[in-house]
């Protein structure tokens, strides 16, 4: 390897908005990132629907003749007016 023109890499200190930390290896000092492992819902398992255009409402509502889905499209119809009703900016990312 050529000597001096490469940036230092080292273990780093990544940060994640959730409060998780874990090490990794960057020519950076430090990293910040919004979204980790331990906080993403794909690793979390838990569902995080970004439903803006009431697509899945539609879909319940296609399938609401299964018992699965029953109830399911009025339920989210609710909390859409519910919503509506008080708009709030969500955080998105
Ligand atoms: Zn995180």
């Amino acid at each position: 390897m050529k000597q001096g023109i490469h940036p230092d890499f080292k273990q780093v200190k990544v940060r994640c908005a959730c409060g998780n930390e874990f090490e990794s290896g960057s020519t950076k000092k430090e990293i910040r990132v919004e979204i980790c492992s331990q906080c993403h819902p794909f690793f979390t398992g838990k569902q995080k629907l970004v439903d803006t255009a009431g697509r899945v409402e539609r879909f319940y509502k296609k399938y609401s003749h299964l018992d699965k889905y029953k109830g399911k499209a009025d339920e989210l119809e609710a909390a859409r007016r519910a919503k509506a009703g008080t708009p709030e900016t969500e955080a998105q990312s």
